[in-house]
């Protein structure tokens, strides 16, 4: 018998963590936290799951929605092997340590003991468990040798993967986070196109529908316009950026727009957590299937300005482009910090390239009315928004049309959405109900444990 169990505490995108029960075996797929619950609530419901009783994990990507537990979840299962890809593993250990110091510093904030809900010398031994496999190579996760897995790169991020799950004479594919187009270094997925009896999905996009017209090519030179337009008359620009993903990203495109004449040549500011995060993606620029392959970011001429001591910030100067993190503007970040001063100037613009949580500091500024005071950090007083704001869509998410599409193709005997918030989930089930009727569509609720065959 094969039975699925989400482990997230609701319907939405938080703590994604999953459990699959392969006859007497017990594989784990990605153990989250939640970006914003606290302490032990932002970790998936581990209460009903017995000391040791996991066999195997499996880890799809680094981003901590996926990856921020794995450390709690170990500590229970000390002999549990956790498989990821090799970027995987190099980009989580990163991610996790500075998971560590965010977790300190709500600790010193709030004065929750929960915190930190893991140490860095833990993760110094957890990662001894860790077991790297490449894309498209079979191998096992039990002993016997009867499950076995197979990763089939996701797109989404460096190192994403899905995982082609074999059991029990059945086929289980579990996507991870997806997206099947290119971007501008990762490439598009690479999943099955058949044989799948059971396809466990994500449906972020599910509430969204894409701009009609839409390609990431115009988008980037709408982006790289807008950025000509303030540069000219005198202002700078701040591109909020996630440190891993999206700043590579978002550099490699305004990068090849300067390659095309549609953007000025010139270099771009990040600092902190970024730097570290690109000089992963560097270190793989020739391991893994991406576009501009062997290309190194920090070692390309021209295109990154760092600053001069290890967590200094770049002066706010006129003519400049900050491509820093955090993604969200989130207090005690780069981004955050020089945003204070950086929205008070009219001549200035802030382009909003990513998910913006509606309670961020830059949801607050994509809100505001110009002149409006916004408060991005409690600790300091509002200041007005007199900056222009922008948003643009570079989602590393596949659009929900695709996620249709790809449904339409495989024909799965049961689709299982997760990885959503209700309304997403809600119309994913609605159209896959409607347009592939040969697959049973089941939402993925808590604490339900779903037989899968
Ligand atoms: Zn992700
Ligand atoms: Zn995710």
């Amino acid at each position: 018998m094969i039975k699925f169990q989400s482990l997230a505490r609701d319907v939405e995108i938080g703590a994604n963590s999953y459990l699959l029960t392969l006859g007497k075996n017990r594989i784990l797929l990605d153990a989250g936290m939640h970006p914003k619950k606290a302490g032990e609530n932002a970790l998936p419901d581990l209460g009903e799951i017995d000391y040791g009783s996991i066999d195997a994990a499996i880890l799809s990507h680094a981003h901590l929605d996926h990856s921020g537990a794995m450390p709690v979840v170990q500590r229970s299962h000390p002999d549990m092997p956790v498989f990821m890809s090799p970027a995987t593993c190099v980009l989580t250990e990163a991610l996790l340590h500075n998971s560590v110091n965010v977790m300190t510093y709500k600790r010193e904030q709030t004065g929750n003991m929960d915190y930190p809900l893991f140490t860095h010398r833990e993760i110094g031994q957890i990662n001894k468990k860790w077991r790297t496999r490449k894309p498209g190579r079979s191998f096992s996760l039990d002993s016997s040798g009867k499950t076995t897995c197979e990763f089939h790169e996701s797109g989404h991020v460096l190192g994403a993967v899905s995982s082609l799950i074999r059991s029990e004479g059945r086929t289980i594919l579990y996507s991870g986070d997806l997206h099947f187009e290119d971007q501008t270094i990762i490439r598009g997925a690479l999943l099955p196109q058949s044989g799948v009896d059971v396809l466990i999905l994500e449906s972020t996009r599910g509430a969204l529908a894409r701009a009609s017209g839409y390609t990431r090519e115009s988008e980037g030179e709408r982006l790289a316009s807008s950025i000509e337009q303030c540069l000219s008359q005198g202002g700078s620009v701040m591109i909020p950026l996630f440190a891993m993903g999206k700043t590579q990203e978002i550099i490699m495109l305004l990068y090849e727009l300067q390659n095309k004449g549609k953007l000025r040549t010139m270099p771009f500011h990040v600092g902190g957590l970024s730097i570290k995060m690109t000089g992963i993606y560097d270190r793989f620029a020739s391991k893994v299937r991406r576009n501009h392959h062997d290309m190194h970011m920090m070692r390309t001429k021209g295109l990154l300005t760092t600053p001069g001591k290890r967590g200094e910030m770049p002066g706010l100067e006129p003519g400049n482009i900050y491509a820093l993190s955090s993604g969200m503007m989130s207090e005690r970040t780069m981004s955050n910090r020089l945003g204070r001063q950086f929205i008070q100037n009219p001549r200035n613009l802030v382009a909003a390239v990513g998910y913006a949580d509606p309670e961020s500091p830059l949801a607050k500024i994509i809100n505001s009315s110009r002149g409006e005071k916004v408060q991005l950090d409690e600790r300091h007083d509002a200041v007005e928004r007199n900056c222009s704001v922008e948003a643009f869509d570079f989602s590393a998410h596949a659009p929900r049309e695709d996620l249709i599409g790809y449904i339409e193709k495989l024909k799965p005997e049961m689709t299982i959405l997760v990885h959503g918030d209700q309304p997403a989930i809600d119309w994913m089930e609605q159209e896959v109900h409607d347009r592939v009727p040969e697959t049973e569509v089941v939402i993925a609720e808590p604490k339900h444990e779903i037989v899968i065959g």
